[in-house]
């Protein structure tokens, strides 16, 4: 199956979560507002009870409903029931009259398969207000009133009593007995003689046992659609909305995840032009790409660049290779074609076979020496290393070493030097040290061998006091094929053995120091880490 683009791993994603956060947010503003909206239609219910409660009174014995009543308002039904259940009043649909039940809370009912919510409240007029007559001690009116929510606080009054008339006590007692109440069951709150053009009055306020008073239940009614539908209108504009949404959040994905996804593209693209095509030195731009991109295309441009440094030393290893071979063959070629021809007798033969030989000679050594460096290239996976006396292997390889131009030997080695290392390898790389002090060294000169342990690493010098190597050649002595040209025209040589050296000392974690002066001296340093 074809893999998707990370554009559209993303954008899917993205999308994802937006359709997921906005369908749980309109879910939860849906069943908040669901919830705020039903506590607020309680609250009407029982808010329009309370406010109708005030509207209404017993004045001379007779119920009155006064004109502030709201038997309809914001959509709640008010109604009035007699103590025994009756229906006194109200605009209320017919099919919604029944007795209240449930007092004081709000709750649910079915009429007519809708559902309504409905709150009663039993309302007891236990706030009288008499008026007596000073001089007759005649009650002149009353009224009964639902005491309010907070509850009235008595006012201290004086003992009055009036000469042809009655006492404050006197008017009390009227009041208490017209009323029906008995004394201990009421609690006056105040008693005042307001002056009339007319009469003159003891004006008395008392509050009494709800047992001994008149009573009334209230209902308020309201039906519960209102909320279901506004939110069943909610619901469905959501439904038609989301969609939208997510198409709109599916868009942005796509787009964001396309200038995300274009400096990788664009690195991709550069990248497969430069693997593809023929120039390895070309590289990836940096600048412009966000940082994390610019670090891929850093990486990415290192790797080339190592590719490119790896497949230059490989083009010039295989030039300098097949050049060294074609010298040889070209005198072997002409020699044979001299030895064949009609013109050559037999010395000259002789020497002819000869030079075939030594050609030959010379091309075995540069293949041996070929397939030790490329060997060598092979690293650990190639060769292994054990615990050995270094001390020995130095030792042994310098009493083997045989000068071509009387130069003495001078060994300083310290005993018992053990390191890891490959007997084989590291025999080569002494000998090569050895050949080269020899090679370039000068005639009855000195060649001095060292090698010491210290702290933290193991060190083994070659110096000689030869042709010395310049500054410009010094870094470039270990490379393949490379040979200075003060060497090139005095002795024969590859350029290979340094090569090799350096191959072998990076298999033993080794490093390579070269230091030198022209006419002086040379040493190569091989220093073991420990
Ligand atoms: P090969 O070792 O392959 O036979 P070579 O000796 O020329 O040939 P390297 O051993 O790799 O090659 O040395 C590279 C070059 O470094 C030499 O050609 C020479 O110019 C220079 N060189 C190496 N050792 C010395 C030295 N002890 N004194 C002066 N020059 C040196
Ligand atoms: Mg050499």
């Amino acid at each position: 199956m074809k893999k998707l683009s990370f554009k559209i791993i993303t954008t899917l994603w993205i999308t994802l979560l937006i359709a997921v956060v906005c369908g749980v947010s309109v879910t939860a503003l849906m069943l908040i507002s669901r919830k705020t909206a039903d506590d607020k239609l309680r609250q009407t219910l029982v808010a329009a009870v309370q406010s109708n409660s005030d509207e209404m009174e017993f004045s001379n014995g007779i119920f009155e409903v006064e004109n502030d009543f709201m038997y309809y308002s914001d959509g709640v039904y008010c109604d009035l029931f007699s103590e025994d259940g009756e229906y006194i009043g109200g605009e209320t649909p017919h099919a919604l009259i029944n007795a209240p039940s449930d007092l004081k809370k709000v709750v649910k009912r079915t009429f007519d398969s809708k559902e309504y919510y409905v709150y009663s409240e039993l309302l007891e007029f236990t706030k009288f207000e008499y008026e007596i007559d000073i001089r007759s001690g005649q009650v002149i009116s009353y009224e009964a009133d639902v005491t309010p929510v907070n509850e009235l606080k008595p006012v201290p009054y004086s003992e009055t009593n009036f000469q042809n008339g009655i006492s404050t006590n006197e008017a009390i007692e009227i009041a208490l007995a017209h009323a029906g109440i008995k004394k201990n069951e009421a609690t006056v709150i105040g008693v005042q003689i307001p002056v009339y053009s007319d009469r003159q009055v003891f004006k008395i306020e008392f509050t009494a046992d709800s047992s001994s008073c008149k009573k009334i239940y209230i209902r308020a009614i309201c039906p519960s659609e209102d909320v279901k539908t506004m939110f069943t209108n909610i619901g469905k504009s959501a439904l038609y909305i989301l969609p939208f949404f997510v198409i709109v959040a599916a868009i942005g994905a796509y787009i964001i995840s396309k200038k995300t996804v274009a400096p990788i593209e664009k690195i991709t693209d550069s990248a497969h032009e430069i693997s593809t095509g023929n120039d390895l030195s070309k590289r990836l731009e940096t600048n412009k790409a966000p940082r994390e991109i610019s670090n891929l295309a850093d990486t990415f441009n290192g790797m080339f660049e190592r590719l490119h440094t790896s497949f230059e030393n490989e083009k010039r290893f295989t030039s300098d290779a097949s050049h060294e071979l074609r010298t040889p063959l070209a005198v072997i070629k002409a020699e044979c074609e001299y030895a064949l021809s009609e013109n050559a007798d037999d010395e000259e033969k002789m020497q002819a076979l000869e030079s075939i030989e030594e050609q030959t000679d010379k091309m075995t050594s540069l293949v041996s020496s070929l397939l030790s460096v490329t060997r060598a290239e092979q690293g650990l996976s190639r060769f292994t290393l054990e615990e050995a006396n270094f001390s020995e292997l130095v030792e042994d390889v310098c009493r083997k070493f045989r000068t071509s131009k009387n130069i003495e030997l001078i060994t300083d080695i310290d005993n018992d030097i053990i390191i890891n290392l490959n007997n084989t390898l590291m025999t080569q790389l002494v000998e090569n040290l050895l050949s080269n002090a020899d090679k370039y060294g000068k005639e009855n000169g000195v060649i001095n061998v060292k090698l010491y342990s210290e702290k933290d690493k193991t060190v083994l010098s070659v110096r000689d006091n030869g042709i010395g190597i310049s500054k410009e050649d010094l870094p470039k002595i270990f490379n393949r094929f490379y040979r200075a040209d003060a060497s090139r025209s005095e002795s024969e040589g590859f350029g290979l053995g340094l090569a090799l050296v350096k191959k072998i000392a990076e298999i033993h974690s080794a490093e390579c120091i070269a230091e030198s002066e022209i006419d002086k001296f040379t040493e190569i340093k091989i220093i073991f880490k420990k």
